[in-house]
């Protein structure tokens, strides 16, 4: 037999118990042939050596929005006067909508209206989207056409939803070059799998025919799409399935192959912290405002169940405890009626999870997909609004692990950093960029860190018989780093000299 490539010199973290360390790893038909001992003798079509360079398995980033990311808008980010945003949304090229990004309400010396927009906006509709996702601001030509809605052009939830839907769909040529901007640009940081949290209809969607677009992009990565709860339809199964609703063709979880799958289905039951509209038990800080829960518990219970019967992984937005409450009781209500004992639901973000919380998501298996990178982006923020007590609750790690729940990594790109390494900093560190402790009792070690962003998400995805580690037998997707996170001062810092998809180098540092 012939290796394909081998690769020598390595400083290999394999995160495979049984092996978790390895000089020479050989690669042959995508897949790990064998470590050291194992294929030392074989030849090899080609050798590379790595000069003692530090190789992980790929990043898997378990929640992401490759679309969303790689959408050419005006990039306002940072910008804190209406002045500053006109300025830059002023002379915008083309006639149609104008759209931009990274508006952050929060920093605003005063909050722009659809007055402001409207001064440079003549007829065409401007929307411009918040950082968190969950809310716009719009100007006068987008609120006429909703004329259902008062508003000063600030939008949330529903409201945005409403506008979003205007401006929908892009074209599967607009949305292919969105992914293969997006891939480009984690390829670049190690990741080596991306799961695409939502597609086919809510806030995020692109176009009803989105996943062609995947199809389509035949990407450098490997992707798995979330399918939004919102197509779920009544079909005519017989009785016997028990399965009142589905998508077409009955099609689930699991379904395609190694480079593009169906993952979970994604059900959203609350906002999220930027936009104050995650539920909570007891209000922000210093306001009587709680968030709100995403759509009706009739509606939104139903989805659940109807998905579980439908044998969807599920993958249930969860940012707020209150909604965290409502999702531990709806998936226990689908689990009694149909047992799946590996249904392995996930729970998106799971952001703020009171004590008591803690051993329901480990009884029901449930998966939390935390964003660390919120926390360091926005950690200062969050302490403050959750006050004292509930701040040490946020994005937890080490509390989830001690209790055997899988955690998962993810970034939630374009939310905010997708960089894998700097979200294992943090969940190491549990330091802010503004340098504040969040949550340190949370705090988890290098190792852990980076089986959260490997096997974890893996698990996840239910992607870990294949991905996640870099053991004999699964494919070959590996990163290339220039220093070693379990010894580094500067984590988020380390290079990342190439990445590996299948065996192939997907992307390599220009040095
Ligand atoms: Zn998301």
């Amino acid at each position: 037999m012939e290796l394909d490539l081998k690769l020598t010199g390595c400083r290999t973290i394999t995160m495979d118990p049984a092996r978790p360390a390895a000089h020479t790893i050989g690669i042959w038909q995508g897949r790990i042939a064998g470590l050291d001992e194992q294929v030392a003798d074989l030849p090899a079509a080609e050798t590379v050596d790595l000069g003692g360079a530090v190789v992980l398995p790929g990043f898997i980033d378990a929640h992401t929005h490759l679309a969303w990311n790689g959408r050419r808008t005006i990039d306002i980010t940072g910008l804190a006067t209406a002045a500053a945003v006109l300025d830059r949304l002023a002379g915008a090229p083309g006639t149609g909508w104008i759209e931009a990004s990274g508006y952050d309400r929060r920093i605003m010396d005063s909050p722009l209206t659809a007055a402001d927009l409207d001064r440079i906006s003549g007829d065409r509709p401007v929307y411009v989207a918040d950082l968190s996702g969950h809310a716009c601001v719009v100007n006068s030509a987008v609120l006429r056409r909703l004329p259902e809605i008062t508003s000063d052009g600030w939008l949330t939830e529903n409201e945005q939803l409403a506008a979003r839907t205007l401006r929908l769909p892009y074209s599967l040529d607009e949305i292919t070059a969105e992914l293969h901007e997006s891939a480009r640009q984690v390829l670049a940081e190690g990741v080596t799998m991306c799961a695409e949290a939502g597609i086919g209809a809510g806030l995020i969607a692109s176009s009803p025919l989105e996943a062609a677009a995947y199809q389509r992009a035949r990407l450098p990565i490997r992707v798995q799409l979330m399918v939004s709860a919102h197509v779920l339809h009544d079909v005519a199964a017989d009785p016997a399935d028990r399965i009142p609703r589905a998508i077409d063709l009955g099609l689930h979880t699991g379904f395609g192959d190694d480079m593009l799958s169906l993952g979970a289905m994604k059900l959203w039951t609350d906002g999220g912290m930027i936009a104050r509209t995650a539920a909570l038990t007891e209000p922000y800080a210093g306001t009587d405002n709680a968030g709100q829960l995403a759509e009706s518990e009739e509606l939104m219970r139903a989805a659940i169940v109807d998905g579980h019967h439908a044998g969807w992984q599920l993958a249930i937005h969860a940012i707020g405890d209150r909604a965290i409450d409502f999702t531990l009781d709806a998936v226990a209500e689908a689990q009694r009626q149909r047992p799946r004992p590996d249904a392995r639901h996930r729970v998106e973000h799971c952001g703020l999870v009171r004590p008591d919380q803690l051993e329901r998501i480990a009884a029901l298996g449930l998966v939390p997909v935390v964003q660390p990178t919120f926390l360091h982006a926005y950690g200062d923020d969050y302490s403050e609004i959750m006050g004292e007590e509930r701040a040490p609750w946020l994005y937890r790690g080490r509390s989830f692990l001690d209790r055997g729940i899988t955690v998962a990594g993810s970034s939630d790109r374009p939310v905010a950093d997708g960089a894998p390494l700097r979200a294992i900093e943090f969940m190491v560190r549990r330091r802010s960029s503004g340098g504040r402790a969040v949550g340190p009792d949370e705090a988890i070690t290098v190792e852990e860190a980076i089986r959260a962003y490997t096997l974890g998400s893996a698990y996840a995805c239910r992607k870990e018989h294949v991905l996640g580690s870099l053991t004999p037998g699964k494919l070959a997707d590996l990163v290339v780093l220039g220093d070693d996170p379990r010894t580094s001062d500067a984590i988020a810092d380390i290079p990342v000299l190439a990445t590996m998809v299948g065996g192939a180098f997907s992307f390599q540092r220009s040095s």
